[in-house]
């Protein structure tokens, strides 16, 4: 579908397009754009000095170019005179291969390519704190058990509704909000869809999140792991993969153990294939591995994994089948990028359909408890090294993702480890003064 940003300004009152492109670590970088200047723009794309942000770049690059992808308009709920358009980086008229979303839409044409097209849905969870950070916004919100909590959660009720609310406008067909396993932490689901546009949809979520709750005087968080002893921000994905058309699921298939085709199982057995290496996208952060790795939460669960296993309808492994057709990956966490989510899922995935890959045997067990009983699954990596070694030694993966972005990622990435070895934090100075 084309559209006509002059026109879409015209026809809704706005003043100002932001184009917004989405760098290596997630970030979500806009030019404001007068409705007066779109028409240009559109054609030409915003100039950014890339350098300037997360991308594997240098100061002596040429412009970085973000051109406007109409398709993906969206007028702010919150601000109904701007406009948020995802758009994808070009240089010296070629499109930047590490650019996240040019990347997902090379590996939606290559699945195209072999007549699939994957669906996806992302649940990302997030804690509404207060403005400094520091704190859970709600005193009030302090059980031990606060899942569902319905009190806490219309005490919320004015951001939360307006957050939904906007959903509701946009047509992403929301259809349910509760309060999380968390204290101060809250979920809202929609409906499914195309993987670029879940991942557009993921960004503007996150955005919209953001934005109202600043409107409601607290701050929402997407961090994995914002506070210890308390169950970390995931952010699930189901899967499913459709034929071009999108009027079969391909990954349905009665006859077959949980009701998931030949197709569908080669699939999951990519992503278990290369599920230790695809933790360094899907868990980015230094803090990622505060979540998988967590001990048991004072709720009693963590509700993440810890290691590559696989299940039914049970919500202590990496991969849950919670019905046919489609399974759920709830290894990403609140950090993931939301363009390189749905790339790293393809590209596992399709690696999985061309080798034939196997899921291995699935575990009816409860990982929590028996989880220590299995000897022949891997462990999740510990920290964001582990995964960037693994994620380097996997050399299938690396050229699914593409070489340029591979390099980037991984040179962007361990600086970023870097960095944080080089912290000195209050836990050694306790822990060691008096050696
Ligand atoms: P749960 O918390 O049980 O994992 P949610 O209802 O929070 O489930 O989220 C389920 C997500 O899965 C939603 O985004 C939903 O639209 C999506 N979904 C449902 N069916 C499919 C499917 N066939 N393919 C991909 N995603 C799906
Ligand atoms: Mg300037
Ligand atoms: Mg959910
Ligand atoms: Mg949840
Ligand atoms: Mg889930």
């Amino acid at each position: 579908m084309t559209v006509d940003l002059s026109a879409y300004a015209a026809e809704r009152g706005i003043r100002y397009f932001m184009i917004s492109y989405t760098d290596l670590f997630g970030g979500q970088r806009a030019k404001l754009v007068p409705a007066q200047a779109i028409g240009e723009m559109a054609r030409d794309g915003a100039g950014f000095a890339g350098f300037a942000t997360w991308l594997d770049l240098t100061p002596a690059h040429p412009d970085l170019f973000a051109v406007p992808d109409a398709s993906a308009v969206m007028q702010l709920p919150w601000k109904r005179d701007v406009a948020w358009v995802a758009a994808d980086c070009v240089m010296d008229d070629k499109p930047v291969d590490q650019a996240p979303r040019v990347l997902l839409k090379r590996l939606i044409e290559e699945a195209a390519s072999e007549g699939l097209r994957v669906k996806t849905g992302v649940e990302p969870e997030f804690f509404l704190v207060t403005p400094d950070g520091q704190q859970i916004s709600d005193a009030y919100d302090a059980a031990e058990k606060p899942c569902y909590d319905q009190q806490a959660l219309m005490r919320r009720f004015d951001a939360i509704a307006e957050i939904c609310d906007g959903m509701l406008e946009l047509g992403w067909k929301p259809y349910q909000n509760d309060h999380e396993d968390a204290n101060g932490q809250f979920e809202m689901n929609w409906e499914y869809d195309d993987a670029l546009k879940t991942a557009d949809k993921h960004s503007f979520f996150k955005f919209m999140t953001k934005s109202v709750a600043e409107k409601h005087g607290l701050r929402a968080t997407f961090m994995p792991k914002p506070f210890k002893g308390l169950t970390g921000n995931g952010c699930h994905c189901h899967i499913s993969v459709w034929n071009l058309e999108g009027t079969r699921n391909a990954f349905a298939d009665k006859t077959m153990p949980f009701a998931l085709s030949e197709q569908g199982r080669h699939f999951l057995g990519g992503i278990m294939k290369h599920a230790s290496a695809l933790a360094a996208i899907t868990n980015p952060t230094v803090n990622s591995y505060k979540r998988i790795n967590a001990p048991r939460t004072i709720s009693g669960a963590t509700w993440a994994p810890n290691s590559v296993t696989w299940t039914g309808n049970n919500r202590t492994h990496m991969v849950r089948v919670p019905g046919p057709g489609r399974f759920e990956l709830r290894l990403p966490d609140g950090a993931v990028n939301p363009y390189l989510l749905q790339a790293i899922i393809i590209a596992a995935g399709l690696d999985g359909i061309r080798t034939k890959a196997d899921p291995g045997p699935h575990r009816d067990i409860d990982m929590y408890r028996e989880g220590h009983t299995i000897t022949d699954a891997p462990r999740l990596p510990l920290n964001l090294l582990d995964a960037l070694r693994e994620y380097e030694k996997d050399d299938g993966l690396q050229d699914a993702m593409g070489r340029e972005f591979s390099s980037a990622y991984l040179t962007l990435k361990r600086r970023e480890w870097d960095s944080y070895c080089s912290q000195l934090t209050a836990w050694e100075h306790e822990t060691t003064l008096d050696v």
